[in-house]
């Protein structure tokens, strides 16, 4: 009885924080942009999502960039681009969000599973050859950068035989990434980004293509609507024709004005809120560096993360222990003092839908089960302040002891 007394005060102390995973941050512009077109009577595609183009390509430094409903649904589209037969084994890592491997079966394609290395959680030179050497041909590869860390796409589809116009990169996570002194999406590959709620540069629901390859462009553009040869801001601008064919088959897919003037209005303070992400992320670096029985998130060795996630691996206590036990009861107990985590991803391979669709069949996939018993995501955005940074840190590390 007297140790029950003596444990619901320490319970009820211990609930005090209140930080969540994720805070979306909206910049007060936002709100009038959106008022602004919400009133304007243009509620669909126009000149917002134009001008938005325009101002993410600039940004990221592509030559063109085509606005989508998400990002899903631009890797479907990207995809769709390279034109490929039906069938075509497209390469993509065990670890990665499942729309990614969902975009690939809609684009009429076949996904093909790799292992990803237990440090990076991204395939590495050496599991892509293995996907390499198992029967069948290879068409394509989708690269993830994985958390906002740069994977290095050239090293990558070399190892897979693959010129660079048959990669699609999945840059999530990857706004404002740099692979050596190159922003992601200013490549030769067809790049995806995400405007989630979530991510870096948050709108609600939204994605983009950037590409250096007009032909590319044009075709994303007219199968983002149908297929169809002319948009309808066109085709009701004043002189504009009713008149329009489809050559493709297409999605809808297209991005609203009122999505696009919220990215614009986001866009402007992009620069700050990665600058501010870097500061966390290096705090978080300070204030975990002598912490026993984690692993902190490496930095590039070539490049710019974006942090988009600052993920840890909480270490098992004995090496070959994969259960994930020690880094679940961390999640829980941290999320009893109110501090909220993720894990960023379950191995697609052990999903039943994921199982059936995808090759290789029955895989053994020991880096991606290795890693994913240790990952755990902690509170990363642009809203989270130092003293936040200092709670989770030194929650966790008390955690670590004592677990
Ligand atoms: C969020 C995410 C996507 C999908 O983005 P949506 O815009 O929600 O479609 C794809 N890949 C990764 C790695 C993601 O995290």
């Amino acid at each position: 009885m007297t140790v029950v007394e003596q444990r619901q005060p320490t319970k009820a102390r211990e609930v005090t924080n209140n930080i969540p995973f994720v805070r979306t941050k909206l910049s007060p512009e936002a709100l009038t942009a959106a008022t602004r077109v919400l009133e304007s009577g243009w509620l669909t595609t126009g000149p917002e999502v134009q001008l938005f183009e325009a101002e993410f390509a600039a940004w990221v430094g592509a030559d063109y960039a085509v606005a989508t409903s998400s990002c899903t649904a631009a890797i479907e589209l990207g995809l769709r681009a390279l034109r490929l037969p039906r069938g075509s084994r497209v390469l993509v890592s065990t670890i990665t969000f499942c729309g990614a491997v969902h975009a690939i079966i809609h684009a009429g394609y076949q996904p093909v599973l790799v292992d990803v290395d237990p440090v990076t959680v991204m395939p590495s030179v050496r599991t892509v050859r293995d996907a390499v050497d198992r029967p069948g041909h290879i068409d394509a590869m989708l690269v993830v950068h994985l958390a906002g860390a740069p994977a290095n796409v050239d090293e990558l589809a070399d190892a897979a035989g693959l010129d660079r116009d048959r990669i699609v990169e999945d840059a999530a996570h990857a706004l404002g990434t740099r692979c050596g002194t190159k922003r992601v999406g200013s490549g030769e590959s067809t790049t995806c980004f995400s405007f989630y709620a979530t991510k870096n540069l948050p709108i609600g629901e939204g994605g983009m293509v950037t590409t250096n390859n007009a032909d590319v462009a044009e075709r994303i553009r007219r199968m983002r609507l149908h297929g169809m040869s002319t948009d309808a801001w066109r085709r009701y601008l004043p002189g504009g024709s009713w008149r329009y064919t489809v050559e493709t088959s297409g999605l809808k897919a297209n991005m609203t004005d009122v999505q696009a003037s919220i990215g614009r209005a986001q866009l402007r303070h992009l620069a700050d809120w990665q600058r501010r992400r870097r500061e966390i992320a290096a705090r978080y670096d300070r204030s975990l560096a002598g912490v026993p029985g984690i692993a902190l998130p490496q930095r590039p060795r070539d490049g710019g993360h974006a942090w988009h996630l600052y993920a840890v691996r909480v270490l098992p206590l004995c090496p070959d222990d994969h259960s994930g036990i020690r880094r679940d009861r961390i999640a829980d107990e941290l999320a009893r003092r109110g501090i909220g985590t993720s894990v960023h991803f379950i191995p697609l391979h052990t999903m039943p839908f994921f199982m059936r669709s995808t090759l290789p069949p029955d895989p053994s996939f020991v880096g991606a089960e290795a890693a994913y018993a240790q990952l755990l995501s902690l509170p990363m955005h642009p809203n989270l302040t130092d003293e936040e940074v200092d709670v989770v840190s030194e929650t966790l590390g008390a955690l670590l002891v004592q677990n």
